[in-house]
């Protein structure tokens, strides 16, 4: 089997590698030099399209329309961008074994690379209900959603159950934003989940509460505080029903899974440091061993704003957490220092017409601001969180790019509040001041 040897080799190619890939060729990467190694067939694109254009029954995203870098408002790395730049992109290969002391990769295949220098980017998996048993979890058409394939086969089905049942199995935000995209594919959405709101990991019951109202009023059926316990399925084998722990049982045409991720840090077991879940690393996105990265949602890093190590699957960092670690990369081969990572977390989500974004920690008391009323023409609501009488984190739905900009700067400087009711009171007008 061919051995072929890199300078630097990217393991994952998602988001984090194709910002990588920029900026290595920004830095002056040398043709041959660099080369991605991807489990997908398409060369890295923006994935939050997956949930949201990607299923749009008129005019769907579609690649290359989304390769990476347009989501953040860059230039689109089309395949024969990596061509003309010299870096190799080794599509559809998995790596199913690295030996960090022996700088190799090896592929399912059986190929093996060398490199000298590693860059970690292989992302998150996605938590399968068959991984706890659930009982009838292997029937088809229930789907989990987080590479392109995922995305069409959800198409298909789409296509093949029209006007059908969908049930949503979780709360979260591929949940909400799934729910959106099936009631906009004219499908029957109904939603479980087991806490008492949605989004609870970043929502407040008060921001929930808009979201909940405006589904409903959508039309999409939402059954909250129950989890499924298993599902029937029909004499193809197709899902049918889904039973709930309540002792309730929902017809079911498709079922979308969205429990949530696990960082893919498998390969790397008992030969790199760990630390809540994901690969420690420095500022730089050096981890514990030599020459080895680590970027993207399998990172955990010092967040220096919160002095304290943080993983976030966000996809802002993704591109941020890649290009500094390409720079700290190019930066030491020279002798040089670049500054260390400060990063602002960042989170949007995008259903229906409606937008969020979220800056910050949300940590502390919180106060609502705003018109959040599910049933408004035009709602504009947002949260601060205070703690030690500072606000630490802003969310802000419907806000405008200008908006949007004063959330994130409150969530940076960190302003004193003395009266929770004033702030309250002041809202939007309070950021927009800083
Ligand atoms: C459907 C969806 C919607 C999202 N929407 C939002 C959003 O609205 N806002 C937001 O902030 N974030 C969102 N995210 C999260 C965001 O996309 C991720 O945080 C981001 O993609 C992480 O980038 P990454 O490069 O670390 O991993 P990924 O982009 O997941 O890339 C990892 C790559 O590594 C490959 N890989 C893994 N293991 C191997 C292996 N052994 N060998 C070879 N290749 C391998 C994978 O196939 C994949 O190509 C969304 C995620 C999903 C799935």
């Amino acid at each position: 089997m061919a051995v072929k040897s890199f300078k630097y080799v990217i393991v994952g190619g998602g988001v984090s590698a194709g910002y990588a890939a920029r900026e290595f060729a920004k830095q002056g990467v040398k043709p041959g030099e660099l080369a991605i190694i991807s489990k997908e067939a398409v060369a890295p694109y923006e994935r939050p399209a997956l949930s949201k254009a990607y299923l749009f029954p008129e005019s769907p995203a579609r690649l290359p329309g989304f390769h990476v870098c347009v989501g953040s408002g860059g230039e689109r790395l089309l395949p024969e961008w990596y061509k003309e730049k010299g870096i190799e992109l080794i599509l559809s290969t998995e790596i199913v074994k690295a030996d960090l002391a022996a700088k190799t990769l090896i592929s399912a295949a059986g190929e093996t690379f060398n490199y000298q220098i590693l860059i970690i980017a292989t992302g998150s998996s996605v938590i399968r209900l068959t991984d706890f048993g659930v009982q009838g979890a292997d029937a088809k058409n229930i789907y989990y959603l987080r590479e392109v394939d995922d995305a069409d086969k959800l198409v298909e089905a789409i296509k093949a159950k029209k006007n059908g049942k969908v049930v949503i199995v979780g709360g979260g935000y591929i949940g909400l934003e799934l729910s959106a995209v099936m009631k906009i594919n004219n499908l029957d959405v109904s939603m479980v989940y087991p806490e008492p709101w949605c989004m609870p990991r970043l929502f407040t019951a008060d921001i929930a509460a808009f979201y909940e109202g405006f589904y409903k009023n959508k039309g999409i059926q939402i059954i909250k505080g129950t989890v499924a316990v298993g599902f029937t399925a029909d004499s193809n084998g197709e899902v049918k029903e889904v039973k709930l722990k309540d002792g309730r049982v929902l017809e079911a045409d498709i079922v979308v899974v969205g429990v949530g991720g696990r960082p893919l840090t498998t390969l790397f077991k008992g030969q790199v440091e760990e630390e809540k879940g994901g690969i420690k690393t420095d500022s730089f996105f050096k981890t514990s061993v030599p020459n080895v990265y680590a970027v993207g949602d399998v990172a955990t890093f010092p967040l220096k704003l919160y002095k304290e190590l943080r993983r976030v699957e966000h996809v802002d960092h993704a591109r941020k957490s890649a290009e500094q670690a390409a720079k700290a990369i190019k930066a030491s081969e020279e002798g040089k220092t670049i500054e260390e990572y400060d990063y602002l977390p960042f989170f949007y989500s995008r259903s229906f017409d409606l937008l969020w974004q979220f800056y910050g920690d949300n940590v502390g008391d919180t106060v609502i601001f705003g018109d959040n009323n599910p049933e408004s023409p035009k709602p504009k609501f947002g949260s601060y969180w205070i703690k030690d009488g500072k606000v630490l984190g802003a969310f802000l739905e419907g806000g405008t790019p200008e908006e949007n900009k004063a959330i994130a700067k409150v969530a940076r400087v960190q302003p004193p509040v003395e009266n929770l009711d004033v702030l309250s009171k002041e809202g939007l007008s309070f950021a927009c001041k800083i």
